[in-house]
């Protein structure tokens, strides 16, 4: 996702008006769904030339007074979660108010990262209050006016050093994981990037038009039994949704609503694999939904393919399960024709669901929680190196022209998806069936399956 920016603050000091300039017209996907819950809108943000994903806390006029504190609670928490840093507004015509403490509080103790902005400070009658918005204690307030657009350059020189160094954190590690490969395993496995606790999981729901990926969203979501409350039926001009399924966050991007949009402008086909892709580089786990009555044909295909291109986790989804008369017939079939076509996703859950009667949930949420747990799987370099030698005692590499290749130390180098490094004497002369011949016994040793491996032959060591 990038640098995360939460909008944070108390209803009406001007968080959507702020959203909006950020955003930009670019999100103008309107779209209403009764019955869609959306609490948190998300959207790609500019600002001069840092790029971010900004997301907004709004909407919580709807909530009735006595709740409104609890609800504001529970969505600012979520926010802090998910940000990298907290935008805190605050109403410099109105000065403070009870619930801005409040939150101040909330956000001091969450102990998140935050930037006091002091809005609709255009003109004289702001600058009493922002000089109050000192007294929250959390440094010096940034004075802007959303609506008229003041204050962005100093907003963007507080911002741009936080995201320059999430930049070179995030490129360091990289670094470190991809080139500095070392015989200090201690050390590599602190460098490595695991599972985010907390964060939620990215999904991407993606399928041909009518596989039922929208009855599909739509059926996740109806089990969000957690955050299904009065803002049903808010417009829905997100892309992602963020849900609590079963206790697992996760957040669906949701490419059906767009594609909806693109329906009316009658460029659906051309539109619906465009934003397949955009999501599909958005997420984690990709779910490719597929049709029963026509399942694997040319664009599931290229979907699948694509995503295990972009080394992201994949589940097939068969959709409208309750249509099949012959089912265990079909199961059987259904599996080996994945396999047959799919090779390069051996193994990845395939599971049976219906949107339509919810059959084949659970098993969905399962098998997602599962492919995200391989694809963020790291194996010890220990092991590794036992099981390399084995394998290369039991089928050494051929010698081309007599040279020997010698392959003298492996080590996992990426999780997410899983990526290997194998140094060889003379890497250039590994036959790429050599190579597969090694992905695939990863695969089955290490219980790999599903999730794209990397693996890379060099030089040296
Ligand atoms: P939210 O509830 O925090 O999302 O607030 P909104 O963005 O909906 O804004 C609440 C009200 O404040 C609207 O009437 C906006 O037009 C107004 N507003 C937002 N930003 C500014 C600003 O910079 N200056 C002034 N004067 N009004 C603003
Ligand atoms: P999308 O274009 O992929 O978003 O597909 P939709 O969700 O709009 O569904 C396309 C059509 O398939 C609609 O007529 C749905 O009612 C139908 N459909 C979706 N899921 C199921 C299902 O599980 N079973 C059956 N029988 N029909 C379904």
């Amino acid at each position: 996702m990038g640098f995360t920016v939460a909008i944070v603050g108390r209803p009406n000091v001007g968080k959507s008006t702020l959203f909006n300039r950020l955003v930009g017209k670019r999100l103008a996907l309107v779209d209403d769904q009764p019955g869609v819950t959306r609490d948190l809108r998300e959207g790609a943000a500019r600002l001069a030339d840092l790029r971010f994903t900004v997301i907004d806390t709004a909407g919580l006029e709807d909530a009735t007074d006595d709740s409104l504190q609890g609800r504001m609670r529970r969505l600012t928490e979520r926010a802090v979660g998910l940000a990298d840093v907290c935008l805190f507004l605050v109403d410099a015509r109105a000065g403070i108010t009870a619930l801005d403490q409040a939150l101040a509080d909330l956000l001091r103790r969450a102990g998140a990262e935050v930037i006091l902005v002091a809005n609709k400070a255009e003109g004289q009658a702001g600058s009493g209050g922002t000089w109050d918005a000192f007294g929250l204690g959390l440094g010096e307030p940034v004075a802007v006016s959303a609506e008229h657009g003041e204050g962005m350059q100093e907003l963007y020189t507080r911002l741009a050093p936080l995201v320059d160094a999430a930049e070179e954190a995030a490129q360091a590690v990289q670094v470190e994981a991809e080139t500095d490969v070392t015989l200090d395993e201690d050390a590599q496995d602190e460098a490595r990037p695991g599972p985010r606790p907390g964060k939620p999981v990215q999904i991407a729901v993606v399928g041909r038009p009518n596989a039922g990926k929208s009855t599909l969203i739509n059926r996740i979501l109806g089990e969000d039994r957690l955050l299904t409350g009065p803002e049903a039926g808010i417009t829905r001009d997100s892309i992602s949704v963020e849900i609590d399924w079963g206790g697992q966050p996760m957040r669906v991007f949701d490419t059906a609503g767009m594609r909806k949009k693109a329906r009316v402008q009658e460029k659906l086909e051309k539109l619906s694999v465009a934003d397949g892709l955009r999501a599909v580089k958005f997420a984690e786990v990709v779910v490719l939904v597929v049709d029963v009555t026509s399942p694997f044909d040319q664009q599931d295909l290229r979907i699948a393919d694509l995503a295990e291109r972009e080394g992201r986790a994949v589940v097939v989804a068969v959709n409208k399960w309750d249509l099949e008369t012959d089912k265990s017939n079909r199961a059987r079939e259904l599996r080996e024709a994945f396999g047959r076509l799919l090779p390069q996703l051996s193994g990845a859950p395939l599971v049976l669901v219906s949107g339509l009667t919810g059959q084949g949930m659970d098993k969905l949420r399962e098998a997602i929680l599962s492919a995200y747990g391989v694809w963020n799987a790291r194996i010890p370099t220990a092991r590794l190196n036992t099981w390399l030698a084995g394998e290369v005692a039991a089928h050494p590499p051929p010698a081309p022209g007599g040279r020997r290749i010698k392959l003298r130390y492996m080590t996992q180098a990426k999780t997410r998806p899983p990526g290997f490094v194998v140094f060889a004497s003379i890497p250039e002369a590994v036959p790429e069936a050599y190579r597969r011949f090694l992905v695939n016994g990863l695969r089955r040793d290490f219980d790999l399956p599903g999730t794209p491996i990397r693996l890379h032959l060099r030089g040296g060591a």
